[in-house]
């Protein structure tokens, strides 16, 4: 599953190509994705537009366009987006293509169909219903570890939980959760309400270097064929704890632990992350 590293990295990369393009034609040639793909009001407010630039939120892609509307795609399980030339045959799991003025074309492509085509007219963001309850972003320039502080004060669930729920914070998956909080040196099980300022201040930060990282990584491997098959952000991601069961850490030499937490293998070094 694609995760916020490599939804950034694809997000960057349309960043460089979309912009000044216009929609010129749209096909959806099998709507049933996860929620029905509106054809009627993707042509209302996508067709002709011209875009002007591509954010994200948590793990949706944004592309914005001149007239305000905005374009919503999430990549679901298995999701790829393909920038083509030259119009290559249609593979059974494209659903949605928009075809550009430069006769080039984005196209979606979804096996599990667990992936989301959207548009939201101008205006509608603020109020957009999957957006409402999402938690805060990681890399976001207004994200303060001050805030997260004050906001974990009523949680008393493993630190750990509270990462990975996408209404504290969007963006942080198992294996993020584990190496930041290494990094950190915070326990994994030690209860939210309990962390300091000085905890959120490092952990905050770990959580940052932890997510760049991938960013980089995974931004080494895009070229016109953006790709998202979710792992290979992971795989090049320098790991310290994670993966690591029975390996000695790389500070202190204690042998790694592993241990179920809420249904997710959980890795921690005993001796960087006292309880
Ligand atoms: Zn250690």
């Amino acid at each position: 599953m694609p995760e916020l590293p490599e939804v950034e990295t694809i997000c960057r990369a349309l960043k460089k190509t979309l912009p000044g393009r216009k929609i010129e034609r749209i096909l959806v040639r099998d709507p049933r994705l996860r929620w029905p793909v509106d054809e009627t009001r993707l042509r209302q407010l996508v067709l002709g537009q011209k875009v002007v630039t591509i954010d994200r939120r948590a793990k949706y892609l944004l592309i914005k366009f001149e007239q305000e509307s905005t374009l919503v795609l999430h990549l679901g399980m298995s999701g790829r987006l393909l920038l083509l030339t030259g119009s290559p045959p249609f593979e059974k799991h494209d659903h949605v293509i928009f075809y550009l003025d430069d006769n080039t074309e984005l196209r979606f492509r979804d096996t599990r169909r667990f992936g989301m085509v959207d548009a939201v007219a101008p205006g509608g963001l603020e109020t957009y219903p999957r957006f409402i309850n999402l938690g805060v972003e990681p890399l976001a320039p207004e994200t303060r570890p001050e805030a997260l502080f004050e906001k974990s004060r009523n949680w008393k669930k493993p630190i750990k939980n509270l990462l990975m729920d996408g209404n504290f914070m969007v963006g942080v998956g198992n294996i993020y959760a584990s190496e930041s909080l290494f990094y950190a040196g915070i326990h994994p099980k030690k209860a939210s309400n309990k962390l300091s300022k000085k905890d959120w201040a490092k952990l905050f930060r770990s959580i940052q270097n932890v997510l760049n990282q991938a960013i980089e990584k995974g931004g080494t491997t895009l070229n016109d064929f953006v790709n998202s098959n979710g792992e290979a952000g992971y795989f090049q991601l320098l790991l310290a704890v994670y993966g690591r069961e029975g390996e000695k850490c790389h500070r202190c030499k204690s042998v790694i632990e592993r241990y179920v937490q809420v249904g997710r293998s959980t890795y921690f070094c005993p001796g960087c992350q006292s309880l």
